[in-house]
């Protein structure tokens, strides 16, 4: 009796082969099956063999700096083996998983945000920090919109440019002079949007919703100075060092007098009057 023999048309992203490829080792290593690739009638070695096909039909002059550009990519696969049906079924969920995640990054991510505090140099480097993790390892496109300006907020070519401030995204940020009660559109595009809409999500919408600082007299409005792990710091115009703990849920975060000042030489013990 011949081997079972099944073939099927799937789509993907370039950037998604890699992770095709993985999946079909671990298939055959896991069933009776041999998978073959054909890609415009090719047979091609194994799927990885796609990506430098594609890659050769572009015009020189017109090719893609990385892959995260290439058009998408329609291949078949010939699936043989006594197991081919269970192989298919992984396949065909794999193959479903992948165009529900190309059809997200094709949409991109886009959320508006009321600023809580005051935009200044460090928050807008904090963000640039965290969107340039996101930019370079998982290829994501950061912007963020206030009225007629974008700004690429994860180019990390222009945060390495530290002299260079015309063309720093945190220096272009801080200009904005965005105030609590700004309203700036995020919009992420790439692989992974969401994981970075997810971070830069937790950062925007920290801290205390007046945006003013609670010492008695002092009323100056905060601003984010420092993000760490567990706390993130803000300061107010005079000085005054705050912090939130992010171990606790946002309902139950609420402004603690701060070791970690930046700007000003905290003063609470004459200023803060609940102190401890
Ligand atoms: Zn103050």
């Amino acid at each position: 009796m011949p081997e079972p023999k099944l073939e099927k048309e799937f789509e993907l992203t370039c950037c998604q082969v890699p992770r095709a490829a993985l999946m079909i080792s671990l298939l055959t290593r896991k069933l009776q099956v041999k998978i073959m690739t054909v890609y415009k009638d090719k047979m091609v070695a194994d799927i990885m063999g796609v990506l430098t096909l594609s890659m050769a039909e572009c015009e020189p002059g017109n090719r893609p700096k990385d892959i995260g550009h290439m058009p998408d990519l329609r291949i078949k696969l010939i699936i043989q083996g006594s197991d081919s049906a269970a192989a298919m079924v992984e396949l065909i969920d794999f193959f479903a998983r992948c165009s529900r995640q190309r059809i997200l990054e094709k949409k991109g991510l886009e959320k508006e945000f009321i600023l809580k505090w005051r935009l200044g140099l460090l928050a807008a480097k904090t963000i640039c920090r965290i969107a340039k993790k996101f930019q370079a390892r998982l290829k994501a496109t950061i912007k963020i919109v206030y009225k007629d300006k974008t700004i690429i907020v994860g180019d990390c070519n222009e945060v390495a440019e530290i002299n260079n401030t015309d063309s720093d995204p945190a220096y272009l940020l801080e200009e904005l002079g965005l105030m609590p009660g700004s309203c700036i559109k995020l919009a992420i595009q790439g692989p992974n949007a969401e994981y970075a809409m997810e971070d830069l999500t937790e950062f925007l919408t920290s801290g205390p919703s007046l945006g003013r600082c609670p010492v008695a007299g002092c009323s100056s409005t905060l601003a984010p100075v420092c993000y760490l792990d567990e706390v993130i710091v803000y300061e107010c115009e005079r000085g005054h060092s705050w912090e939130i703990d992010r171990t606790r849920p946002v309902e139950k975060q609420k402004l603690q007098p701060s070791k970690f000042g930046i700007y000003g030489k905290p003063s609470f013990d004459k200023d803060f009057p609940n102190k401890a």
